[in-house]
């Protein structure tokens, strides 16, 4: 990954504009910028053929003056500490917008997990989380999943943690599997949320969203959901794709159809019937109104974004459009709803799923997801009435917001000793 499209770069470059805008003094912005505890932990694995496998992980708190840190951890090749303190980062000033009492963190390991077998994953997730054991905790630091993870690498990390501390500490993670205290509607809640903002863009923007087509860009976890509610909700899918390529047909896709097609054991979505091959550039570039990038950060970057044809970008993804790039979609008028709003819902039904635990009582999926439209519209309404009257990006305004409350939580507490 280039310098210039770096994701620390970039969320160092936000960070600048919202203490600018704040006028904070060089000592603030030093502290909101530098993590709390950056950890590299080496997870050594024995393989299923007897081969020892040294791999590295991470785990970055950023802040956590507003409570314990809260973020996912991933699975990927390119992880590295420069990509987990960003996406750290990025988690602090999302939990600080969604109004949710948490810091943020975020993990990871450079590894392809498809390359290891299920043994071996579950192998690798419990020598990482016991790397892990004094930092985090229901009160400390709660992971959740991520690129590469899912409910099942929580329940290993969850079971690990509580071997280590004698008793069932539900509250350690979030994104966990229903049967071990997981929240209804967590599985849905970022791509939900995803199609809210969405909703929200389209009606600041005088669109209605039976008329309007979509770009996906990620069929996983987030991209696959988000892209079965917009369509349900009315609006036309045109294009999705996965690491391997994309598909895409005029008329519409159908995503649920495209999920069920996967479930059966297609390991991509290309060459789904029906559907033409198109690359992941070529995705970005199509001529449609919505563009959800729900993969990776730094796609659209100043090399593409002059071709970028969408008239929103709704970021289901975090850091997916580069500080450069942003420059240049602004010129252009195109309306890029940022992913510490965006993609905000998977941490709220995160924090509900930690309240859940914690009274152990639980809510219906309804309950979820009213408070969930509850919180994703206030945060919405808050951050485009910030935009409006400063005369900001909605990026701007969100990160004003989200840095605003952080470093008023550190006036508040004042500074040990
Ligand atoms: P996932 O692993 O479930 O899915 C990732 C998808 O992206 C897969 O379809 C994969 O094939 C595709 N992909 C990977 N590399 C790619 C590449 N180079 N080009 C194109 N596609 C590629 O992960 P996820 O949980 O859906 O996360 C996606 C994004 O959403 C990440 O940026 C993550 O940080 C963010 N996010 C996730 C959550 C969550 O609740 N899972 C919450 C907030 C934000």
């Amino acid at each position: 990954m280039s310098l210039e499209s770096s994701p620390w770069e970039t969320a160092c470059v936000q960070l600048e504009k919202a203490v600018r805008h704040l006028g904070l003094d060089d000592g603030m912005h030093d502290l909101l910028r530098t993590p709390r505890r950056s950890v590299t932990v080496s997870v050594p694995l024995r393989r299923d053929d007897g081969q020892l496998l040294v791999l590295t992980g991470y785990r970055v708190q950023h802040n956590l003056a507003r409570g314990p840190a809260k973020g996912g951890i991933r699975y990927h090749p390119s992880t590295d500490l420069d990509e987990v303190k960003a996406l750290a980062m990025w988690m602090t000033w999302k939990c600080a917008l969604m109004g949710i009492p948490y810091g943020g963190a975020k993990g990871g390991i450079a590894v392809e997990p498809s390359m290891l077998s299920p043994a071996e994953r579950e192998r690798m997730t419990r020598r990482y989380a016991a790397e892990l054991v004094p930092l985090i905790g229901p009160e400390k630091d709660i992971p959740a999943p991520d690129v590469g993870t899912d409910e099942q690498t929580m329940a290993w990390l969850m079971d690990t943690y509580s071997a280590h501390s004698g008793y069932t500490a539900h509250g350690v993670v979030t994104g966990k599997p229903l049967a071990i205290g997981g929240s209804a509607g967590r599985a849905g809640a970022t791509s939900r949320g995803v199609q809210l903002a969405t909703f929200s863009a389209l009606r600041e923007r005088g669109l209605d969203p039976r008329e309007v087509t979509v770009a996906v860009q990620g069929f996983g976890k987030v991209g696959a959901l988000a892209a079965q509610y917009l369509h349900d909700a009315g609006c036309r899918v045109v294009a999705v794709s996965d690491v391997k390529g994309g598909i895409y047909n005029p008329g519409g896709l159908n995503p649920a159809a495209l999920i069920r097609h996967l479930a059966r054991g297609a390991d991509t979505v290309v060459g789904y019937p029906g559907t033409d091959t198109i690359s992941n550039a070529e995705l970005l570039e199509l001529d449609v109104d919505v563009l959800v990038p729900a993969a990776l950060e730094g796609v659209v970057t100043a090399a593409n974004a002059e071709r970028v044809r969408a008239r929103i970008i709704v970021e289901g993804a975090n850091g997916p459009v580069t500080a450069d790039a942003d420059e240049v979609l602004a010129e252009r008028g195109v309306l890029v709803v940022p992913d510490i709003l965006a993609n905000g819902g998977g941490v709220a039904v995160s924090y509900f799923e930690w309240v859940q635990g914690l009274q152990a009582y639980f809510w219906t999926e309804d309950q979820v997801n009213d408070r969930l439209r509850e919180l994703m519209e206030r945060a919405y309404n808050q951050v485009s009435a910030m935009a409006s009257e400063h005369r900001l990006s909605l990026r701007e305004a969100a990160h004003v917001i989200g840095v605003g409350r952080v470093a008023e939580a550190h006036r508040t507490r004042g500074l040990y000793p």
